[in-house]
């Protein structure tokens, strides 16, 4: 449309050149005929790549300054620089445009059960394989999963459609430790810094991956009503052997080495370890039906599978599945947490970086009083989401120690967040990330919604954001969850002490942590659980960001979230200090400013 104007334009123009009958020539490059002049690109933003990342990231460097001091430097630092490089979001984005596909069978027909991925999804899985994303922390000592959290986040920000195998892999690691046999063959290729994609049997691969399923037609959240039965087989080096008969609605990353799926076993739902190669060397009856057309997450291939004779091995005890399977499901859902601050901070960074250089009615879009009331209310967001996201990974990291990194942490409080976290983070996280996801599209106006073969990152970004809600326990489930955390741990006295450094900083703070003190005493009813998810959430951001964000930050975020829920970003109050809360967000700066 635009080129067709400008094509009429011009003719318009020698038209009349023509009839006013002037002795001016105009010769073939004048910018007044030349079609191309009309086509000059102005005001644009230029692309955010080639960026620092972890640099970039104060609220990040600050979160994981103050909850492990002695972290590797050097290591997160390439992280951030491999992750913001032009050359692998050129990656990012082939892979989520060049979707897997699947192949069910060779020419001459026979089963072969594979997908298969742009080199791009290759590229992607072996950078963070590298970065020691997935099983490597279980391998290191005190910290290792503080600083995979932050890197998880880095790597989020490049590409998360691919960190679903990547989070698996590192979650599986506690199901796994129920069966030792298993553990030992298959421990060490999980935390291996290698990816290797060949579809061969384990023994000889570098690394390997794994993958999880729960969800069946008939039930996703009520595991309970699952159909897939396991019969006996007998008994060999991996423990009991079974026989799975029957299907999953959803099996993600399906050509992972092995998955962690539950089927009724004689004794009641289980948890079954299922490799795609059997140990003489024979593949596993696999049948992927189809691969989900998906909203998101392109990059990533979601299966349908059916099991008809499977071999499988017992995790855990016979009737135990759930709890025992819910190990590795705790930690894939701090990984959504992780992931959503990435995603959000992702976006957050885009709109930053877009308004600092898009001008409109004289000056940058971001420079406008109402934008910036914009931006520095999705700055605090971020942040908040950033510092619940990796206090929960400082939780799950002293746990799993029995130690934590920074002085004066109590292991016995630790054991209490990482329950009420969980599920608390998980729920509100996500929620807000959709939320932000929307505004910061609009932030870059209508290229925000452009596709453009992939470099539209907004787009892709937002629809991602829904995901980490639903799987791994949609919001409500979240919500459950945290009824069930209440009754088995004195959730208030731990709520107390998490607060205590903050209390008397701020007015709204005390208020909001009386309201929570007495509602998780009194016990709310199933109605109110999301209720108390937001406030349990909203009160402990406001707490840790007291530990280590600038007082502007936390200042601001009690007195818009703790006394008004607001509804949409943008309502800060007039005496709020927005310019600063941007600076310290924002990438050019470095994250500098506080
Ligand atoms: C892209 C993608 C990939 C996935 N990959 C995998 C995978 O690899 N492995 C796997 O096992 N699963 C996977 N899942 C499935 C996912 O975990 C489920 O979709 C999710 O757990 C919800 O289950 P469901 O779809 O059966 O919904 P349902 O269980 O039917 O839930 C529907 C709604 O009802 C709500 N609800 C349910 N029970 C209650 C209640 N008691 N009170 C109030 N509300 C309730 C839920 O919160 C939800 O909002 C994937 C899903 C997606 C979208």
């Amino acid at each position: 449309m635009a080129w067709a104007m400008a094509v009429v334009c011009a003719s318009i123009q020698g038209v009349r050149t023509r009839l006013s009958g002037t002795a001016e020539k105009l010769s073939a490059s004048d910018p007044r005929t030349d079609v191309a002049a009309t086509h000059a690109v102005t005001n644009q933003a230029t692309p955010y790549e080639d960026v620092d990342l972890w640099r970039a990231n104060a609220a990040l460097r600050d979160a994981l300054a103050w909850h492990h001091p002695g972290y590797d430097r050097g290591r997160i630092q390439a992280l951030g620089r491999s992750a913001g490089s032009a050359a692998l979001q050129q990656q990012a984005r082939l892979a989520n445009l060049h979707r897997p596909v699947l192949r069910t069978h060779d020419r001459f027909g026979r089963r072969v059960d594979q997908v298969e991925f742009h080199p791009g999804y290759h590229a992607l899985m072996e950078h963070a394989c590298h970065a020691r994303l997935h099983g490597a922390p279980w391998r290191e000592g005190p910290g290792g999963h503080l600083e995979r959290a932050a890197a998880f986040m880095l790597a989020t920000e490049l590409e998360p459609s691919v960190l679903c195998p990547v989070s698996m892999s590192y979650a599986v690691a506690p199901s796994l430790r129920a069966n030792p046999a298993l553990e030992a063959a298959f421990g060490p290729g999980l935390a291996a810094a290698a990816y290797d994609p060949r579809f061969a049997p384990p023994a000889g691969k570098t690394g390997l991956t794994m993958g999880m399923g729960m969800t069946e037609k008939q039930g996703g959240s009520d595991v309970r009503a699952n159909t897939t039965r396991a019969e006996p087989e007998g008994e060999d080096a991996w423990g009991r052997r079974f026989r799975l008969t029957g299907h999953k609605w959803f099996f993600s990353a399906p050509m992972c080495d092995a998955f962690l799926v539950l089927a009724q076993a004689p004794g009641g739902l289980s948890c079954f370890f299922l490799p795609r190669w059997q140990p003489d060397g024979a593949v596993n009856p696999v049948a992927i039906q189809r691969l989900k057309d998906k909203l998101g997450n392109h990059a990533n291939a979601s299966a349908e599978v059916e099991f008809d004779g499977t071999t499988a091995w017992l995790v855990g005890e016979e009737g135990r599945g759930v709890p025992q399977i819910l190990a590795m499901g705790a930690l894939t859902r701090l990984d959504c947490a992780l992931g959503t601050a990435g995603l959000m901070r992702a976006a957050l960074a885009l709109a930053l970086h877009h308004t600092a250089q898009r001008q409109a009615f004289g000056r940058p879009v971001g420079e406008h009083p109402l934008m910036r009331n914009v931006l520095a209310d999705m700055a605090l967001e971020t942040e908040a989401a950033t510092a619940l996201a990796l206090r929960l990974a400082a939780a799950v990291d002293a746990t799993e120690h029995g130690c934590a990194t920074r002085a004066g942490a109590d292991v016995a409080h630790e054991t209490v967040m990482r329950r009420l976290l969980t599920p608390v983070a998980k729920f509100w996280i996500c929620k807000r990330g959709s939320l932000l996801a929307q505004e910061a599209m609009e932030c870059l106006g209508g290229n925000g919604y452009v596709e453009e073969q992939g470099e539209g990152v907004m787009a892709r970004i937002y629809r991602e954001m829904p995901l980490n809600s639903i799987w791994e326990g949609a919001g409500n489930i979240m919500a459950l969850d945290l009824l069930r955390a209440l009754r088995g741990h004195d959730v208030a006295a731990a709520v107390a002490h998490e607060c205590a450094a903050a209390r008397g900083s701020h007015p709204a703070f005390d208020r909001a942590l009386a309201c929570v003190l007495h509602a998780v005493e009194r016990g709310p009813e199933e109605a109110q659980a999301r209720r108390l998810a937001r406030d349990v959430a909203l009160l402990l951001q406001a707490a840790v960001m007291r530990s280590h964000a600038p007082a502007a930050v936390f200042d601001s975020f009690c007195a818009s979230r703790l006394d008004d829920a607001a509804d949409v970003f943008g309502l800060l109050d007039a005496g709020l200090p927005m310019q600063a809360i941007v600076e310290r967000a924002s990438p050019a700066q470095g994250g500098t400013a506080s």
